[in-house]
């Protein structure tokens, strides 16, 4: 049990934000601390003096010089240095005259091991980002080292920009952990749920299943607080939140998601769920656990007032959603309602450092120049944000998030030396926060201590062997390099990594005839009377994707859209039925050539198109695009032993390209390809058409040529 003693004194330093400056001291009759006989002139096993200590406690005490008394994991005083040195002493003193001591800073969302995919694909829109280079490679590299370095990778970046605590969400939450505990840093670490398999999990339950077993395995541990992390509501369902909130109650784990990130995610929300994610979230009971909501871009003002009346701490990620378009979260509207806001990098690879000294500059900046307000946000309250404020977020406020006697000793020592730190002024105390904010940098971080122990000693990591994990993050880099080179140099590769492609590995006997009178070569079908198995009049829309390089391959967008009522002949079709997309890899190469100019050409990899044309434009990145437009008839006929595709087509654009007949015949064997090759050039000359007049190129290459 604690028990806290304040002293108050009278005012002291013109620096102090309050007249009533205070000194705290923690008394402790835990025999490892203090005894009431022994609270005078204490040995603790550091003491930090001579600094400006920015205490962020409730009075917003700044004393300088002030001093911190750091025994075992705890902070047992703070106060102005000649007060606390009248109560205790340490062999281990550490001078840091001219610099400023602060709380530890708390980086409220983050996938810390994706350090490792930092600059891999940038510009990119979210989508695209996501499916096309996330999560292609992480389904390749993400396992238990590569989430270990990456974790270490981080953890001394975010050490030398004064990062004391993370919370984190990703895969092999428990690697996450190990690597984390090992370097001393404080974190809460949520293990992914998705309704998809990820990296770790074949499935929901598996993901649960690993969840529970993280969550047991590390609940006592002193520095990480274990959760649970459904990565948003769009990649789970109500029943996987539904479990999700079920096991954060029963094991009393916070629950770390991702909210109201996009518009998109909002309007879909209110599709899918009928309303937007935060009130769906509350109407699925997961407010009543102890959440943590990421973003929260385009929450509503029904949900800002809804989220105050829970213990929800919300994560502001200012970098990331500048740098992927999210948009401008009404911090000032949240912070308002009474929501404590913490500020988080995101991910390195969204972001890409996790520099928290910028991410406070811009969570200042963003409400200013959105708001036309520069009051808005002062700096003080961002140095909030990203201490107390953000502990309070992470449901962490009573143990740190300030330098108070009694809670554990994250401390930061900032130094003053550097350029921009000069001048500095004592009008008020927010010239401190002013500095703090608008001015200081990562680099002027100079120590670090977590849980009492010392991890950043002038600028020099002591618990991270740097050079080694800068080596192993290279070499992973490289094989994710090579991984990256081999897909963006092969069309195919890089088609098939997106998912959804079924190779058919048809082989088809085709011709293609010009003709001038397409109506008439119609009527001339008709009159052989032959058997028709299927007939079909559809507007196609067809957008190739071309690319410099030697191996032929190309990629067809193609919207097709099938005309109901229409009968052969009668123009104009009928009605529109629904369109349907597909996507089709063309390998443009030609196995064989009979006579007539008739080739049998092979397999293509096709999908259904599930993205939009625009997300394909922005994954493959063509050299050159290229549109047909066309009308199709086409008819499916028994031709004596054979079924033949015959296509009457009418090209609109590219204009003047003219209107052609194709027939077709899917083939498996030379015998049957010869056979079939023989029937066409038959069918050709009965329906009049001559075979010198047949091209061999695509449509994509005449209007190519047209164009040109
Ligand atoms: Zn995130």
């Amino acid at each position: 049990m604690r028990k806290m003693l304040t002293f108050h004194v009278s005012r002291i330093t013109p620096i102090a934000a309050s007249p009533n400056v205070g000194f705290e001291m923690l008394l402790q009759t835990n025999a490892t601390l203090f005894t009431e006989q022994e609270k005078f002139m204490r040995q603790v096993d550091t003491l930090i003096t001579g600094g400006t200590v920015v205490t962020m406690n409730a009075r917003r005490d700044v004393f300088s010089p002030g001093a911190v008394a750091i025994q075992g994991h705890q902070i047992v005083a703070v106060g102005p240095e000649d007060r606390v040195r009248q109560m205790v002493t340490s062999d281990h003193l550490v001078d840091v005259t001219g610099k400023l001591v602060v709380p530890g800073f708390i980086n409220a969302h983050t996938h810390v091991p994706m350090t490792l995919l930092r600059g891999l694909a940038d510009d990119l829109r979210l989508d695209v980002w996501l499916l096309g280079y996330m999560m292609p490679v992480e389904r390749e590299f993400v396992g238990p080292d590569f989430v270990d370095v990456g974790t270490r990778l981080g953890c001394a970046e975010m050490l030398l920009s004064g990062v004391t605590t993370f919370n984190d969400m990703y895969y092999y939450e428990e690697d996450v952990a190990q690597a984390t505990a090992e370097v001393g840093m404080r974190a809460v670490l949520g293990q992914t749920v998705l309704k998809f398999p990820s990296p770790d999990a074949g499935s929901y339950e598996e993901g649960l299943a690993r969840c529970r077993r993280f969550i047991q395995q590390w609940q006592d541990h002193p520095l990480i607080t274990p959760a649970i992390a459904p990565h948003a509501p769009y990649t789970t369902t109500a029943e996987i939140l539904q479990d999700v909130l079920k096991l954060a109650l029963e094991l009393d784990a916070p629950i770390h998601i991702h909210l109201s990130e996009t518009a998109l995610e909002v309007v879909e929300a209110k599709r899918d769920f009928g309303a937007p994610p935060i009130e769906y979230l509350d109407r699925l009971g997961l407010t009543e656990a102890r959440l943590i909501a990421a973003h929260c871009v385009h929450i509503e003002p029904h949900e800002i007032k809804l989220l105050a009346r829970t213990s929800a701490g919300v994560a502001h990620n200012p970098s990331s959603n500048l740098k992927l378009a999210s948009g401008f979260a009404p911090v000032v509207e949240m912070r308002e309602a009474g929501i404590p806001v913490g500020i988080g990098t995101d991910g390195p690879a969204s972001n890409n450092d996790l520099d928290m000294f910028e991410e406070a500059r811009l969570t200042s900046f963003l409400p200013k120049a959105v708001r036309s307000d520069p009051t808005a946000l002062p700096a003080a309250d961002v140095f909030a944000m990203l201490t107390i404020e953000g502990a309070k977020a992470l449901h962490l406020d009573h143990v740190i998030g300030s330098l108070e006697a009694g809670k554990y000793a994250d401390i930061v020592v900032v130094d003053q030396n550097a350029p921009h730190a000069i001048p500095r002024f004592h009008l008020s105390a927010n010239n401190i926060y002013s500095h703090l904010i608008y001015a200081a940098h990562a680099s002027d971080v100079r120590h670090v201590w977590v849980h009492g122990r010392q991890l950043v000693q002038d600028r020099e990591l002591l618990t991270i062997d740097l050079p080694q994990v800068q080596a192993r993050a290279r070499d992973i880099a490289e094989r994710i390099n090579v991984f990256m080179s081999q897909r963006e140099g092969s069309l195919l590769i890089k088609t098939i990594a997106i998912g959804g492609f079924e190779q058919s590995e048809t082989f088809e006997v085709q011709v293609k005839v010009r003709v001038e009178d397409l109506p008439s070569v119609e009527k001339r079908l008709q009159a052989l009377g032959l058997e028709v198995i299927k007939h079909s009049v559809r507007q196609q829309f067809d957008t190739y994707f071309l690319f410099n390089g030697g191996d032929n391959r190309y990629l067809r967008y193609r919207e097709d859209n099938e005309l109901v009522g229409s009968e052969p002949g009668l123009n104009p079709p009928g009605l529109t039925v629904h369109p349907t997309y597909s996507i089709t890899l063309m390998e443009g190469i030609v196995e064989r050539e009979y006579q007539d100019s008739i080739i049998l050409t092979r397999s293509r990899y096709t999908a259904k198109a599930t993205y939009s044309l625009r997300f394909y434009r922005e994954y493959f990145q063509p050299e050159q695009e290229v549109e047909v437009v066309k009308w199709r008839t086409r008819y499916r006929v028994h031709y004596e032993d054979a079924e033949l595709a015959i296509n009457f087509d009418h090209v609109t654009r590219p204009q003047g390209l003219g209107d052609f007949v194709e027939i077709k015949a899917r083939t498996w064997s030379a015998s049957d390809a010869e056979h079939k090759a023989d029937l066409i050039s038959k069918l050709l000359r009965e329906l009049g058409l001559d075979p010198s007049q047949s091209v061999r190129a695509e449509y994509v290459h005449l209007a190519q040529r047209a164009v040109v």
